[in-house]
């Protein structure tokens, strides 16, 4: 059993509609996959269609966009009902968060000469529900003023460079709450990709499976080994199920492609027996 349990679609910022990734699933001989796009789960339907009298068995998930110690956290969240009013609400104000910085990023990129309008960053969002920097860097490539979207994040859009912009991001602790009330399994994504154990250690992973955490991404492209070692065993030590995925964004992000991480079947079960 190959089991990738994080990918995006075009719903949020990969460059595969959700089909296409089921194809591309399938031919990467997974049997099952995690769609979790970013705080949208408007690729769900058309991917279960595509799934759909196929091997591939579809887990539906979102990956939220949250904020925990002054630091971004993504958190998976597996199985939840999305039309939930509270979880709904509070998706509606992360994606309101995402575009509305949109103008505010092309505005200092003009003040530095890069000339990339509103028009080109709908044309490159083609398709999704959550515009944000990943189509403004593609709007740059295709304007021609970096080489790929790693480029655009390294030297313009990521925090600490020349067109970050700061947007809203919910609360971990609220958004593990009402995961929880709408009947997902939160799992925090690539936990030190960004950020290592100094944003968060043991001691902030126990407190947050105080409040409903259930399992931890350790097997991430952005996790060194030494990293993923110590994340098995803080897993272990706090009977945490322990995932590891892709991240795959299509031809969006280099490095990721599907199955180059995986869940160990019984972490599946684990899982599955949670939602
Ligand atoms: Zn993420
Ligand atoms: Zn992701």
């Amino acid at each position: 059993m190959r089991i990738d349990l994080h990918t995006h679609s075009r719903a949020s910022d990969g460059t595969q509609t959700p089909s296409e990734l089921v194809g591309a699933a399938l031919e990467a001989g997974l049997d099952v996959l995690g769609l979790t796009d970013h705080d949208t789960a408007a690729g769900w339907a058309e991917a279960a269609r595509a799934a759909d009298g196929t091997r591939l068995t579809l887990v539906r998930g979102i990956e939220i966009s949250a904020r925990h110690g002054g630091h971004g956290v993504h958190l998976l969240a597996y199985g939840v009902d999305p039309a939930y009013p509270p979880l709904a609400a509070a998706l509606d104000k992360i994606l309101d968060g995402r575009s509305s910085r949109v103008p505010a990023i092309l505005e200092r990129l003009h003040s530095h000469g890069i000339e990339v309008t509103a028009a080109d960053v709908r044309r490159a969002a083609q398709g999704t529900t959550a515009t944000g920097r990943p189509h403004i860097a593609d709007a740059m490539v295709t304007n021609g003023y970096v080489a790929d979207r790693s480029q655009a994040f390294r030297e313009w859009l990521n925090p600490g460079m020349p067109a970050y912009v700061d947007r809203y991001a919910a609360a971990l602790v609220d958004v593990l709450r009402l995961v929880g009330e709408a009947g997902g399994v939160p799992v925090i994504a690539h936990p030190w990709g960004r950020h290592g154990p100094e944003a968060m250690g043991e001691q902030a992973i126990a407190e947050l499976k105080d409040l409903g955490l259930a399992g931890l991404e350790v097997d991430h492209e952005d996790h060194p080994p030494e990293a993923r070692e110590r994340l098995r065993a803080i897993a272990r030590d706090l009977d945490l199920v322990v995932t590891g995925s892709s991240d795959h964004h299509g031809a969006g992000k280099d490095g990721h492609a599907l199955g180059c991480n995986t869940t160990a079947p019984e972490e599946y079960e684990r899982l599955m027996s949670l939602a």
